[in-house]
């Protein structure tokens, strides 16, 4: 105890929300994480939908959130294509809505697999066997980068679990017999220092991570350096967390108790 924290990376689906019902006590949690005077970012694995939307769908639930303060497995994507691909054409499996996100950053999105120089698997609601084929082909170059959006296996919704880009990646690295070169959201060590970058470069143990995943929030906060706090108000029960060998630094019923780590 007694260390000074300066910022705080929040998880939203399963740590604030659930669907667009806000989670009981998030609002005192949000208001403790202010009043202690940290800064704030939220990180969402989500691939398709932008900043802008969980503004929205935030601020409907009933909390004061700007799209400035959101990064997206979708913004880190396409920052890491930018920054480490500039000028490449990308092979895309994923939805409209991510290949929009890449063509309004100016980059190029291939509609054939021969004018691929990288390829890149995300969730994809019409994926097929021809989506399977077309990444034979162009990760048939040895040359050519296989980049994830993010590793979620499965999304949590209100009717049970769906596939999610962890599963569309995994057909494609089956199939392939590559694996994949890198993973741009959560917990990649990009979206961390992405991050840490908007939050204007915290000591990395002054900074919090809090979410309700052991595999992508505590482990980019592991990684990274940072103060993890993993909420139980998602997917991780008791039995998960006592199965895993992720260790939070703290463990919290939900982000309402989070003026216990804050001291
Ligand atoms: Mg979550």
């Amino acid at each position: 105890m007694g260390m000074d924290y300066q910022a705080a990376i929040i998880d939203v689906d399963g740590t604030i929300v659930r669907g667009d019902t806000p989670i009981d006590g998030a609002d005192r949690g949000l208001s403790a994480i202010d009043g202690a005077g940290l800064d704030r970012l939220f990180v969402s694995n989500n691939p398709t939908k932008r900043p802008p939307a969980y503004e929205r769908r935030l601020t409907s639930a009933g909390f004061d959130v700007d799209a400035a303060e959101v990064i997206t497995a979708g913004t880190a994507t396409t920052s890491y294509l930018d920054e480490e691909y500039h000028g490449d054409t990308v092979y895309l499996v994923g939805e409209a809505e991510l290949a929009e996100q890449f063509t309004d950053a100016g980059i190029t999105v291939a509609n054939h697999p021969t004018d691929a120089d990288v390829f890149v698997a995300s969730i994809d609601f019409a994926f097929s066997y021809d989506d399977m084929q077309q990444g034979l082909r162009v990760l048939a170059d040895p040359e050519v980068p296989f980049i994830g959006t993010d590793p979620d296996i499965v999304i949590p919704t209100d009717t049970g679990n769906i596939p999610g880009s962890g599963a569309i990646i995994g057909a494609i690295e089956t199939v392939t017999e590559r694996s994949v070169d890198v993973i741009c959201g959560k917990p990649s060590t990009h979206v961390a220092s992405m991050a840490l970058d908007r939050l204007g470069d915290p000591a990395p143990e002054r900074c919090l991570v809090i979410g309700d995943r052991l595999d992508t929030d505590i482990l980019l906060g592991d990684r990274a350096g940072m103060t993890t706090v993993l909420v139980q108000t998602g997917i991780t029960d008791d039995r998960r967390l006592a199965d895993s060998p992720i260790e939070p630094d703290y463990v919290l019923d939900s982000i309402s108790e989070i003026d216990c780590v804050l001291g």
